[in-house]
């Protein structure tokens, strides 16, 4: 019997079973792929470093060909830039320097990672049902691998890190979709497009369309561009259905993404989704936690999601040490303060996407209202969340925006 079964190896299962692994403890991911596999979420956020560095992966993006991110930098619908967002202005650490990764290599060197530090990996191999105690507690994973054979297998504990499959949340309906942010995207990729000279080259641009939509650029390696727009439903769908031909016109919307794609040529397939923004009522049970977009996924414009899937990764895979260094009993109410702490990053950055889809916010209008907040913004917009105090920072932008009203979720759930 392994000691944890962790249930997808995205970037949240591979940081987890890694570092458990690290301890010693008898790991088993199941991931239902085989890597690499195609995955979006190409642009990391400068906090990111801390659990890459921790995993001792940090050295190989170094040496990577993966385009250098030095700033994120916003164009306004009439194609006009506004003064990027350096890191480094803001954090004398390499750390301020940050990756557009393609998701595809960058999950195959976690997950590799987790397997070289010995966690046992089984590919293409599916987990389809929670296995309970005749109380209710989750004692394992029922999985079926890619031969058809299945596999009930039991552990102390189970991490589900099925990401926006949300593997648990979907099938106890723990899942609560956010009605203000209830988005679709719509993306692909093109070859040659233009770059921005010197330190802006890989630079995260988000660029703004009619009705608060919005397009993001992301510089790849390999002279690809990651372009997406993200909008509601209703808006990208006005006229057609067609992905090309709803990506066509809604590139005219923004000077500045039909100046840069003019150069470039579009390749591959468009790709699209809904079900944005959602969150699980219950982070953990006895037996079970939830990790990464398992457990919440917030809409990406300040790509958001690696960082807390590795962040989430990390600091469950330091609860479930602890709980095994105490009584290797997994009830629920030993998850809590991990929940809270999930719960807290994922709703400081909510404020902000909340924010910047107000029509009356903008960050220019913040930061000449209070020259100060421009330190505490930029702790949001590189993922340094954790222990800061943003009471200032939100008083202020409540009076331009609309900030979501606390919600309770991420609690635990005893058997
Ligand atoms: C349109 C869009 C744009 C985004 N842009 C960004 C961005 O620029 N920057 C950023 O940081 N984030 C971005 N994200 C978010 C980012 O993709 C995720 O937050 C991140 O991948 C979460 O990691 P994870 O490990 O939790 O889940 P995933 O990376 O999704 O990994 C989950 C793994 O579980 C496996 N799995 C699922 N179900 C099962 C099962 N039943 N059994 C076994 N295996 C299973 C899957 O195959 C997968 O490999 C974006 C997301 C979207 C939708």
């Amino acid at each position: 019997m392994p000691d944890a079964i962790i249930v997808g190896g995205g970037p949240a299962g591979s940081t987890a079973g890694a570092l458990l692994a690290e301890k010693g403890h008898d790991v088993l991911i199941l991931e239902k792929e085989k890597f690499p596999r195609y995955h979006i979420g190409e642009s990391l956020m400068p906090y990111c470093y801390f659990p890459l560095e921790r995993l001792g992966v940090v050295d190989q993006l170094m040496e990577s060909a993966c385009p250098r991110k030095y700033c994120v930098q916003f164009v306004r619908q009439d194609g006009s830039l506004s003064q990027p967002f350096y890191f480094f202005q803001h954090m004398d650490h390499p750390a301020s320097t940050t990756w557009q990764v393609v998701r595809s290599e960058f999950d195959k060197m976690l997950l590799d990672n987790a397997r070289n530090k010995g966690a046992k990996v089984m590919e293409q191999t599916r987990g389809r049902k929670l296995l309970r105690d005749d109380i209710g507690r989750v004692k394992g994973v029922e999985a079926q691998d890619a031969d058809g054979n299945i596999h009930m297998i039991e552990a102390p504990i189970t991490l589900d890190c099925t990401g926006r499959d949300a593997f648990t949340c979907t099938r106890e309906k723990w899942r609560t979709k956010d009605p203000k942010l209830n988005k679709v995207s719509i993306w692909t990729y093109f070859k040659g497009a233009k770059r921005d000279p010197g330190a802006d080259q890989g630079a995260t641009t988000v660029a703004y369309i009619p009705e608060k939509g919005w397009f993001w650029y992301i510089p790849l390696q390999d002279d690809v561009v990651s372009v997406g727009i993200v909008a509601e439903k209703e808006y990208l769908y006005r006229d057609t259905r067609d992905h090309a031909e709803i990506f066509a016109n809604e590139i005219k919307k923004n000077a500045w993404i039909e100046e840069h794609l003019s150069e470039g040529e579009q390749f591959g397939q468009y790709w699209a989704t809904g079900e944005y923004s959602y969150r699980s009522q219950y982070c953990a049970t006895d037996g079970l936690v939830l990790v990464g977009d398992a457990f919440s996924f917030l809409d990406p414009v300040f790509s958001t999601g690696v960082y807390l899937a590795l962040s989430s990764g990390e600091m469950v895979a330091d609860t479930i040490n602890a709980i095994f260094q105490d009584d290797g009993v997994f009830t629920a109410d030993k998850f809590a303060d991990y929940g809270s702490k999930f719960r807290d990053a994922v709703e400081t950055m909510r404020k902000i996407v909340y924010a910047f889809y107000d029509e009356n916010f903008s960050f220019g209008k913040l930061i000449r209202k209070d020259m100060e907040l421009r330190g505490p913004l930029t702790n949001c917009l590189i993922g340094n969340v954790a222990d800061q105090d943003f009471t200032k920072l939100f008083q202020t932008m409540a009076e331009f925006a609309d900030l979501p009203a606390p919600v309770g979720y991420g609690d635990v759930l005893s058997a």
